[in-house]
């Protein structure tokens, strides 16, 4: 058979399933690859195989391999890769273009090791491939069940596995932690990382592998989750600990001193008890680690409800939401925490990712820990004992002043809460910087973070109760939209939020430049010895700048929004930038959708994964909107009489499978939607069963050569309306002249 009409099927196949019920996608069982098999990949592959905590805090001995999350364990996200710098990146091209056939948002970091690359996709879906050519190693989909889909705040997303002696892990939306053979994808353990199936834990975020154990946090603080991590023995699956983040039923002994600390700062006397409707704190994204110190560092989340009224009337500090813990990972015991955000009522996630680093500080060297989480405030904390060294304004923010240099407290601006009347501070619910990762370039110094300026309102839900299953954040999102559509009638909108990179000093804690990104929610970053920032943004732009000045060097229309962080790898001496190209997540959900712009133009197609070189020469070409087709149909030559005839013949014979006007319902390929060979090779699919084994057996006793030739000429007719239709000049937006 030809194996380009296997693809073909499959991709549509995928795609319309993709589309229509996309929590059971991927028609094909995780099998038995294809890896890479001769002596020159067996060595690569042993570099699989010896990917431990060594190696990892090793990792700029193999500079070529992306072995962890944010690269190395300090999360810096810098390569000291510079083949690709600032005098050629120009020539930067497209290499290779793999299509993930998914739709919502792609976050994941893909991890280079053994010339194998590893992705994740919506769904918790990952892909092995080969790194240098783009082929298909294996996939694995966790059948992860669709109606998880309620149950995430913001889609369907994962950031990525973690590699570990020849295995690769991945957290799914339903809360499960699988160990895949690294080269075939084959499950080695499942366990379950929720405790209590009543509520609502989900997992977005990649796992990390430290000291032997792999470490995952849960999401579900906007619904009624209790945060924690949990570590688990790599090998075996077996759990090592449990770090809770928020104190459980006071009645009960606490599970820890910690938390027995912690309880004093919440109020146990309100009508809603916390513990029983949630409490919130989930760490579902940051993690660095100090192999030195044993010290985990993880980002915990915001309060649940948000509205601190309803969850701890009488006020507190409601200990440790929106904080930055640090974990002995020998003991899994809190070894110091900061409280970016004390009593958070705002949705003030410090979930934002944390990065080490060690700086020259008033002449002495530091070890230290930058986090610039959705609150506005840049903080460098020092990391042996989490101690404040600064902290400092980096976007706009107005719901504090400032950070008392003494106690390591904001200083609150006491308009900004909530409590009987509407609030509107600065930043938004999303962050003025999000899980998008920053990163952070020795040679320059400089912390580069994807941030944003836009303002949030705050109304207090007077009628709130709690519902199991639903959001509960006490805010009155009916109210807020009311007095938001009374702005736009009004004809004073609110003010779009603002996309830029902000370069800081973290020593000086000042900005040294920034670039305006037009919109809101864009890409993670990375930074190179090549002395260039990589970022993206949502309409579908990656650029490339130069780290001291900010310049863009160099641009390129991908054509799908991008919300992942780029990575950098090197193979044979070539090296490599890749980059998930996707839009979603929580911006991407509750983005007004505005058919006139570019963004939703490019907010609902397909993802792809763009790997770049030096002279790389491939086109990208925009991704069709859903039913229409990808590439333009060949020309039509048949007759009018001929059309009709398929017209007639394709309704008596194919319809019942294919629908009526050939428009699929989904469940088998969308006619319209071929791409140039198939329209090559009717006869031998339709007459001689080229794709019996997937369905389409052969109609030779019903249907001539001629009749074959007359559908076909039918479904041509109807492919090239959906694309006249999906390619016509769009109508000038209302109110715009020009
Ligand atoms: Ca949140």
């Amino acid at each position: 058979m030809n194996p380009r009409l296997i693809g073909f099927v499959e991709a549509v196949l995928i795609a319309a399933i993709l589309v229509l019920i996309p929590g059971y996608a991927i028609l094909r069982a995780p099998s038995a690859g294809t890896a890479p098999g001769t002596a020159a990949d067996t060595a690569a592959l042993a570099q699989i195989d010896n990917v431990d905590g060594e190696r990892i805090a090793k990792a700029d001995d193999t500079p070529g391999d992306w072995l962890s999350h944010g690269r190395t364990y300090s999360e810096q996200r810098f390569s000291p890769l510079d083949q690709i710098n600032t005098s050629n990146v120009n020539s930067l091209g497209v290499a290779w273009e793999y299509r993930t056939y998914s739709v919502r948002g792609l976050e994941a970091t893909p991890i280079v090791a053994g010339g194998m690359m590893f992705i994740t996709l919506p769904w918790s879906k990952v892909i092995a491939l080969d790194a240098k050519s783009g082929k298909e190693i294996w996939q694995y989909d966790p059948q992860v069940p669709g109606e998880t889909g309620r149950y995430l705040c913001c889609d369907v997303v994962n950031r990525g596995v973690a590699l570990w002696k020849g295995a690769v892990y991945v957290g799914t939306l339903d809360g499960r932690l699988i160990k895949l053979d690294a080269k075939t994808g084959k499950v080695l353990w499942t366990v379950d990382t929720v405790e209590n199936k009543k509520k609502v834990y989900t997992i977005t975020g990649a796992p990390r592998v430290v000291d032997g154990l792999v470490v995952i946090g849960n999401g579900g603080a906007e619904y009624d989750a209790r945060g924690y991590i949990t570590a688990y023995d790599a090998d075996t699956g077996k759990q090592a600990w449990r770090l809770y983040i928020v104190p459980g039923d006071p009645s009960k002994p606490q599970e820890s001193e910690a938390l027995q600390t912690a309880l004093k700062t919440w109020d146990t006397t309100g009508k809603y008890k916390f513990w029983e409707i949630g409490g919130g704190g989930a760490p579902w994204n940051s993690f660095a680690f100090d192999p030195e110190l044993h010290l985990l560092y993880l980002g915990t989340g915001n309060g649940n409800p948000w509205n601190r009224e309803i969850r701890s009337p009488k006020g507190g500090d409601n200990l440790y939401l929106s904080s930055v813990l640090a974990v002995d990972t020998r003991t899994g015991k809190l070894a110091w925490y900061y409280q970016t955000t004390p009593g958070d009522t705002w949705d003030f996630d410090s979930t934002a990712d944390v990065v080490l680093a060690d700086l020259k500080i008033d002449g002495q060297m530091r070890k230290v820990l930058m986090h610039a989480p959705k609150n506005g405030f840049f903080y460098v904390l020092d990391r042996t004992n989490g101690k404040l060294i600064s902290a400092q304004k980096f976007s706009i923010v107005t719901w504090a002043k400032g950070i008392d240099p003494k106690t390591g407290k904001p200083i609150e601006d006491p308009a900004a809460r909530y409590k009987d009347k509407m609030s509107v501070i600065f930043p938004q619910e999303t962050g003025a910087h999000n899980w998008q990762p920053m990163t952070f370039d020795p040679q320059t110094g400089l912390v580069y973070i994807p941030a944003t300026d836009g303002a949030a309102i705050f109304v207090p839900d007077a009628d709130f109760r709690y519902r199991p299953g639903a959001w509960n954040t006490g805010v009155d999102f009916a109210a807020v939209s009311k007095t938001v559509l009374e702005m736009i009638q009004s004809g004073k909108p609110p003010a779009a939020a603002q996309g830029y990179i902000k370069a800081w000093d973290p020593v000086a804690q000042k900005e040294a430049w920034q670039v305006s990104m037009g919109g809101s929610w864009n890409s993670g970053l990375l930074s190179t010895a090549g002395n260039l920032v990589f970022g993206g943004d949502a309409y579908g732009m990656f650029s490339a700048y130069d780290a001291k000045s900010g310049k863009k060097i160099w641009s390129m229309d991908l054509k799908t929004g991008i919300l992942a962080p780029a990575m950098t790898y090197e193979i044979d001496g070539t090296q490599y930038v890749a980059l998930l190209a996707g839009w979603g997540g929580a911006g991407g959900l509750s983005a007004f959708k505005d058919p006139n712009t570019a963004l939703s133009k490019y907010q609902t197609d397909q993802g792809r994964l763009f790997v770049f070189k030096l002279g790389g020469k491939q086109q990208v070409a925009a991704l069709a909107p859903e039913g229409t087709p990808a590439t333009e149909p060949p020309p039509q030559t048949a007759d009018a009489a001929t059309i009709e005839k398929g017209f007639k013949l394709y309704h008596r014979t194919c319809l019942v499978c294919h629908g009526f006007y050939a428009q699929s319902e989904g469940e088998v390929p969308d006619l319209r939607l071929a791409p140039r060979e198939i329209w090559d090779q009717y006869d031998s699919v339709v007459l001689d069963g080229a794709l019996a084994a997937n369905g389409m057996a052969s109609f030779k006793d019903v249907l001539s050569k001629d009749d074959v030739a007359a559908i076909r000429a039918y479904i041509l007719q109807q492919s090239h309306l959906a694309w006249d239709q999906a390619h016509a000049p769009k109508a000038k937006p209302p109110g715009k002249t020009n």
